[in-house]
């Protein structure tokens, strides 16, 4: 082809895509941007191992430098305090592991054949995936990455090198909500040594344990950096392992508390994008959106963690649980396991009455 077909054809493709009456600006904006998010969704699969390594390293890195730098510095407070100390330490270790490598290794759940295909599908929110080509219940997605619909599919993740969906998202969240808490623990563990180098000779601890109200709290916790001598290699660590920790703590808290709105509401983060545009269609209307599968903050909460079946916090969240989530994530219909019964009424005919002669007959 030459260079004037080719340009008149680049013309074409653009006037077909930004004049085209059979097309919103918004479809053109995705059309022109599709070769993009393609290169992209190719990069976040090359990448997707590399972060792993990079979780597992960090992780690694973190727990190593607790261990040799930080430790024999807590090791100087009150044994009560240092004891509990390690004690958080170690549950909040052991659920970031189990957690990260449940995230990692549970597969998210693909939609099972359909038992049957008539009208009733369509009720409980079943659709034909156009990449597919093969029924999948509401609430499921297709990932162009994994190249399979997804149950109850939220995002595909690359730090789990995995799709987070149905049978994995609980243990997505748990694994944020603990290291959140792990690396918050870091920094406050890590954050009197590294402020002392920061500020000078004199540490915050010791500004505070002289200056404040507060003082008997905090002689509990405080310990004096200046009393053991530091070496180059121990204050790069430690500046190291608190400056990490902060840059990952702000990013923990950003994308955690997007997801905590998330689960509250009982929506995914592709159903949150489409229930605000049905939200916008329904206004328009004169109509209130609800969206089906919200159940209360508690009890999606409930659902979300599995606490059904008798299952408790203490043993299903605090400890470390692969228990299944509620539900086979084919069927959203999950009031029953959360809500009590509604009470029966009584029918009418079974109640009785008594007139003055002592006639029973019913009401
Ligand atoms: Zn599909
Ligand atoms: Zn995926």
């Amino acid at each position: 082809m030459g260079i004037r077909k080719r340009a008149r054809a680049l013309v074409l493709t653009i006037l077909s895509l930004t004049r085209n009456p059979n097309t919103t600006q918004l479809e053109s904006c995705m059309n022109c941007m599709d070769p993009c998010l393609k290169v992209f969704e190719k990069l976040i699969l090359v990448i997707g191992p590399v972060c792993v390594l990079l979780v597992m390293l960090g992780v690694s890195f973190v727990v190593y430098t607790m261990y040799c730098y930080i430790v024999p510095i807590l090791q100087k407070r009150h044994p009560i305090i240092f004891f509990s100390e390690v004690l958080y330490g170690h549950w909040l270790l052991v659920n970031v592991v189990f957690h990260y490598y449940k995230g990692v290794m549970t597969k998210p759940g693909s939609p099972l054949p359909a038992q049957r295909i008539d009208e009733s599908l369509l009720e409980d929110g079943w659709s034909i995936c156009k990449k597919c080509d093969q029924p999948r219940p509401a609430r499921a997605h297709h990932c162009r990455l994994c190249g399979v619909c997804v149950l109850k599919m939220d995002h595909h993740c690359p730090w789990l090198n995995n799709c987070v969906g149905h049978y994995n998202h609980r243990h997505f969240m748990l694994f944020i909500i603990y290291i959140w808490q792990a690396v918050l623990f870091v920094m406050c563990t890590s954050g009197n040594y590294a402020l002392s180098v920061m500020v000078g000779s004199r540490s915050l601890a010791h500004w505070l344990l002289s200056e404040t109200p507060f003082r008997f709290i905090l002689a509990l916790f405080a310990t004096n950096p200046e009393l053991h001598t530091r070496t180059i290699g121990e204050v790069t660590m430690v500046m190291l392992l608190f400056f990490i920790c902060f840059g990952v703590w702000i990013g923990l808290t950003i994308l955690g508390g997007w997801h905590l709105y998330l689960i509250s509401n009982a929506e995914t983060s592709i159903e949150w994008n489409d229930n605000r545009i049905m939200s916008m269609e329904f206004s328009r209307r004169g109509k209130v959106f609800v969206n089906p599968y919200n159940y209360g903050l508690k009890n999606n909460w409930k659902l979300f963690l599995g606490l059904v079946h008798n299952r408790n916090i203490f043993r299903h969240v605090l400890l470390p649980s692969g228990h299944p989530p509620a539900g086979s994530g084919s069927n959203w219909k999950l009031g029953y396991l959360v809500k009590a019964p509604e009470p029966v009424q009584p029918r009418q005919g079974y109640q009785t009455t008594t007139d003055n002669n002592g006639k029973v007959f019913p009401v």
